[in-house]
């Protein structure tokens, strides 16, 4: 960082044995603190046939810039248990490593300049809270006790986290690279990675411009770089650059090395000491992106070089702050690229198109808090070739192939810097880089009042706005202003008849005489059913966690149609791809074939039977089966499923037809309470009955039997993770998913919230809505076991500071009798 970084000189720990090594365990391409963590943890856990590629210096690509701020709570459970680390393990470092990353525990402030930004701050406070981390709100007239400097005009509270601290980054990475060294990781500087060695379908080496390294397993930790060197292999990264900035000042009287660590989110700027001046730096809202080939290859140790006028604006919110500032002499301005992704994530794990080869890039300017955590869950990954920690926000294959798009990046990463410091707003939607990927009923839709989200690129009808109301999201920390709308969609679905737009599934084929072999290896269910009945099931890892979930088809007898959630269509696709090799079955990607057009809710059977001569009473169309038929002039798959819990057929429609099968619903249902629905009523549909959202309630860590869905796991064939699973059936287990409401009817939940029972923590929720057929907010929470007993039992939920009673049961609040998961 600055006047007291590292250069390239400081750092040589193998210049006595430059020669490349032939073959190593783990190769790890680049030596920014993502390579040089993942490098200690694989030492730290015994993988030491490791070698670490740099092709500069340590430290010498974006990690040298940071300012060194890091924090313990970030915005969810998983991602608070991976910085927090991050912080105990500087804290240790120079005596671990004897390399002194000046870490100082200064605490940090963060600022609320408006009444939404201080209910942000509680539940910051209220994440805190539930690890055990000592944050306290601060009213205004405090602030200056903290930070003598700081005005307090304009401010309606501050949060006060003494835990965080500063580092020197540059000596992070470079004591986390000496530290793997010591335990025996070989590291070479100055070895550039030009290609990726496969046998097409796994990594076997890496092509560097001094030779070639033998491996099974590859790591790309090379920061910005990360996605050309992916895309040489095919495998898509979503990450580009953008300029970041920070300035210092001379010394300035009052500063020194335990001032905490100002953020300053209303105004875009962060603060903190620096040689006895301060550091300013930006997130502002016009970010810069930067396209890869504007950052030359030799770019160690490289600046843009200063633009005080784009940093105008940002420094005059920092110096309304803090007005010292004013009269400051300005020294230094850092102007540096990092690599964003589109949805401020990083991107952590094993590619989806080819094994071994692993990802820890784009860290949205939060590497250096990141950087330990991710290294130590990458290093457990790579030895048991799983996640070991609810890794589903940071996944590489959550983003669709399409997402690694350069165009699609460039335009998106203007909004990034700007983005981590927003406010986050439950159901926050990127402004920037939208429709792009649409349903054939956009226009059908929009012209019905859609309001849409983005996942994955595609453009999801979210919710409905009447006639004159405005489709556009009103966001706030309380029901937002498509709650009465949304309220009058879930009725429909429980009453008459809706319909949503679920275009966006993934939709695979397993084609070929061996397409019942692959899909009985890698479903938990028994998918050898007859023609026509369908298959609701998991994807287990090989540690038994549940990876991903669908329904299976039988069409034919060597043809079966796997449905997976949307964000889910390329790491399905590759895991069939991948563990179908060698066998004779042809996986196609059908997703862009067809539309699926859902009529949900008690009126379905009527509507649709005025539209088809098929019969579809119960005994004609059972629940779990599909059919081909004619819907008024054209043709579609019609599967009785539901994940609203009423009566209802998927219409998996072909992409010419979907328009005209689309008008004849909406004439059909005129006179039937007839109601288009979106996600959010899908979703508070779904969570009163108690379906599982896989990657939002339970994840890669978790085993079926705690999510409740012990029912479609046979544990009598085998299938991948079965040997885990079995044992995980026959274990104790420590916590449950359970329905969990509040028993008062005005507030809502989002997601996170703690679970208190008998004055303790025992859980949070995992996906909060509002259940209006319950007239109250419901989710899924995962608990304690000790908690869960047969009947309902109480609970406290803390509500950003609010205590709220709540109930627990293990079957759904709405329809129990029926299954409380998905059947
Ligand atoms: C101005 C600024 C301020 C910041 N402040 C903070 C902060 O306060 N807190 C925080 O947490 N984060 C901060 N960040 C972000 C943080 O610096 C990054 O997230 C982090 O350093 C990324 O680390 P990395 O290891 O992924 O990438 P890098 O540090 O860029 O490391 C990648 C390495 O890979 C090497 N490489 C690339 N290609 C190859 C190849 N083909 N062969 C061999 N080697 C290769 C490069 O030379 C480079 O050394 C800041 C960033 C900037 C620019």
């Amino acid at each position: 960082m600055l006047d007291d970084t590292l250069t390239a000189t400081s750092f040589a720990p193998d210049a006595a044995d430059a020669s490349l090594p032939d073959r190593a365990q783990v190769v790890i391409v680049g030596g920014g603190v993502a390579g040089s963590s993942i490098a200690y943890h694989l030492a730290a856990i015994g993988i030491t046939d490791v070698v670490l590629l740099e092709r500069a210096t340590i430290a010498s690509g974006t990690s040298w810039h940071a300012a060194g701020l890091v924090a313990r709570v970030r915005g969810s459970h998983p991602m608070t248990e991976l910085s927090s680390y991050g912080v105990d393990l500087y804290r240790g470092l120079e005596e671990d490593t004897g390399v002194d990353v000046n870490f100082r525990p200064t605490g940090s402030l963060t600022l609320a300049e408006t009444e939404d930004r201080l209910q942000e701050l509680r539940y910051t406070a209220a994440i805190a809270r539930h690890h055990g981390i000592n944050a306290r709100l601060l009213e205004p007239s405090e602030v200056p006790d903290i930070w003598s400097l700081a005005s307090p005009d304009g401010l309606v509270g501050a949060l006060h986290q003494p835990g965080d601290g500063t580092v020197n980054p540059g000596y992070a990475a470079l004591a986390l690279a000496k530290g793997a060294h010591d335990s025996g990781v070989a590291i070479r500087e100055g070895v550039s990675v030009r290609g990726i060695l496969t046998d097409g379908r796994t990594v076997v080496g890496v092509h560097t411009d001094r030779g070639d390294v033998e491996t099974e397993t590859a790591v790309l930790a090379c920061g910005l770089w990360t996605r050309d060197l992916a895309a040489t292999v095919g495998v898509p990264v979503a990450l580009y650059a953008a300029e970041h900035v920070h300035v210092s000042t001379d010394p300035i009287e009052g500063v020194h090395d335990l001032l905490p660590l100002m953020r300053g989110l209303d105004g875009y700027f962060y603060a903190r000491h620096h040689a006895g001046g301060l550091m300013i730096g930006a997130f502002e809202l016009d970010g810069r992106p930067r396209p890869t080939d504007s950052i030359p290859d030799d770019w160690a140790f490289g600046e843009f070089g200063p633009d005080w006028e784009h940093f105008a604006p940002v420094r005059a919110n920092a110096e309304r702050r803090i007005p010292a500032l004013k009269d400051a002499n300005f020294t230094r301005f850092l102007r540096a690229p990092e690599s964003f992704t589109p949805d401020s994530n990083f991107c952590l794990g094993e590619a989806a198109e080819l094994r071994n080869l692993y990802v820890a890039a784009g860290f949205n300017s939060q590497g250096i808090i990141y950087g330990p955590g991710a290294g130590r869950a990458l290093a457990e990954w790579i030895r048991e070739g799983a996640p070991t920690f609810d890794a589903s926000e940071v996944d590489v294959r959550r983003f669709a192939s399409s997402q690694a798009n350069e165009h699609y990046l460039h335009e998106r990463t203007r909004e990034a810097l700007g983005r981590l410091y927003a406010l986050h707003w439950p159901n926050l939607q990127a402004a920037t880089a939208r429709d792009v990927r649409r349903s054939p009923l956009y226009e059908r839709l929009t012209a019905a009042g859609a309001c849409f989200g983005e996942l994955a690129q595609w453009e999801r009808a979210n919710w409905f706005a009447p006639p004159g109301v405005e489709p556009v999201d009103r966001y706030s920390f309380g029901r937002q202003n498509w709650f009465p709308y949304v309220a009058e969609e879930h009725a429909a679905a429980r009453e008459a008849v809706t319909l949503f737009d679920l275009t966006s599934f993934a939709k695979i084929e397993a084609i070929g005489s061996d397409a019942l072999r692959l899909l009985q290896h890698v479903c938990t269910n028994d998918v050898d059913v007859p023609v026509g009945k369908v298959v609701y099931t998991l994807f287990l890892n090989r540690r038994g966690g549940i990876e991903n979930d669908g329904t299976i088809t039988r069409l034919g007898e060597d043809r079966f149609l796997v449905i997976t959630p949307t964000s889910t269509q390329h790491r399905t696709l590759e895991w069939l791809r991948s563990y179908g090799q060698g066998m004779t079955v042809t996986i196609a990607d059908v997703t862009s074939a067809s539309a699926t057009l859902a009529v949900m809710g008690p009126r379905s059977r009527q509507l649709l039977s005025r539209l088809t001569s098929t019969n579809l009473s119960n005994d004609g169309f059972p629940y779990f089966t599909s059919k081909e038929i004619q819907v008024h002039n054209a043709p579609a798959l019609a599967i009785r499923a539901s994940f609203v819990g009423e009566l209802g057929w998927e219409l998996y429609v072909p992409s010419e037809f979907a328009v005209h099968i689309y008008d004849a619903i909406v004439d059909a249902g005129a006179d039937l309470g007839f109601r288009h629905a979106g996600y959010q009523a899908l979703d508070s549909l779904r969570i009163e009955k108690g379906f599982v959202h896989v990657g939002h309630d339970v994840g890669p860590t978790d085993d079926p039997f705690t999510a409740g869905l012990g029912h479609v796991v046979k544990l009598d064939k085998e299938f991948v993770g079965v040997e885990a699973a079995r044992v995980a059936k026959e274990t104790t287990r420590p916590r449950r998913l359970v329905s969990l409401k509040l028993d008062e009817p005005d507030p809502i939940l989002l997601h996170g919230e703690s679970v208190i029972a008998d004055g303790r923590i025992v859980g949070a929720v995992m996906s909060g809505a509002y259940a209006h057929t319950l007239g109250a907010a419901a989710s899924l929470a995962m608990v304690e076991a000790s908690v869960v007993s047969d009947e309902e039992s109480t609970v406290e939920v803390d509500l950003a500071g609010r205590m709220v009673k709540g109930t627990i049961s293990t079957r759904a609040f709405y329809d129990p009798s029926g299954s409380r998961m998905r059947a």
